[in-house]
């Protein structure tokens, strides 16, 4: 039987390309988001009942315990978590208001921990499981206007670090994806000269959101089963 994955996240941009990657690499996928956009929908109803869409909030803490009961309930042993689900609000730190602060902490850092506590419990029972989580370049090289948002993404890199420790006597693994600049959604501001330095700086030139999926199925893979604290940077080269 296909073994389980959870996608957050994944309704655009590198959430929608590591459901193709997951789904072309013979896991069941379960996407989540706010909403299901028409690519999403339309990827998951070519794979029929290997796919499933189920909506959720990440700020919602309360949905977030619910609907990890209810899937693990309907779906069996969850064997990897994706932690990809994030926001980009920039901004100088000074005139942020803490409404925006706190929408990032929560998306980007409080809603995959707590996610991540639900969805374990059935990794640590099944004694095997791949838990992987979208960081960003930004949390160890700086990035003006990004403070809060290179905040939340060093803050998953520790939580990953100290949960691999914890869970890796069950055959859990806990690892990091930190993609560069990628043309997506959350990054369609960006344009001009500033996007002009961004791609000088990667010798390799910027990575496509499927390329940075394709770290994600290495690490879910067999292959990637000694594993495990690490942070896999895919960025053309950006931060070499
Ligand atoms: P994106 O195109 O803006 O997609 C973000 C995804 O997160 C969407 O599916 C969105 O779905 C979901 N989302 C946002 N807020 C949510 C909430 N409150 N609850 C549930 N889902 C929520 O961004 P992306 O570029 O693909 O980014 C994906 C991940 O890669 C993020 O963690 C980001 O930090 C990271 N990353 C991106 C880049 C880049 O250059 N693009 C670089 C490094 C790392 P709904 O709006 O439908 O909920």
């Amino acid at each position: 039987m296909n073994k389980t994955v959870v996608v957050t996240g994944a309704s655009r941009g590198l959430g929608l390309a590591i459901v193709q990657a997951v789904l072309a690499s013979d896991y069941n996928v379960i996407a989540m988001s706010r909403a299901a956009s028409d690519q999403l929908t339309s990827v998951l109803e070519d794979v029929g009942e290997r796919g499933a869409f189920v909506p959720l909030d990440m700020r919602d803490a309360d949905a977030i315990a619910a609907t990890s009961r209810d899937i693990v309930r309907s779906r069996g042993p969850i064997y990897g978590l994706v932690n990809n689900a994030g926001i980009g609000t920039d901004g100088v730190l000074a005139t942020l208001h803490r409404s925006d602060i706190e929408a990032v902490l929560e998306t980007n850092l409080l809603g995959p921990i707590l996610l991540t506590k639900f969805i374990m419990r059935s990794m640590l029972a099944s004694g095997e499981g791949r838990i992987i989580n979208i960081s960003s370049i930004t949390a160890t090289t700086g990035f003006h206007g990004l403070s809060v948002y290179g905040a939340s993404k060093a803050g998953l890199e520790g939580f990953t670090r100290s949960l691999a420790r914890e869970a890796g006597r069950r055959h859990v693994t806990v690892n990091c994806v930190a993609p560069g600049y990628m043309e997506t959604a959350m990054t369609a501001g960006l344009e001009g000269d500033k996007l002009e330095s961004i791609r000088r700086r990667a010798p390799l030139g910027l990575p496509a959101p499927a390329e940075a999926a394709s770290a994600v199925t290495y690490l879910l893979s067999p292959s990637a089963a000694k594993v495990t604290g690490t942070v896999l940077t895919v960025d053309g080269g950006s931060t070499a």
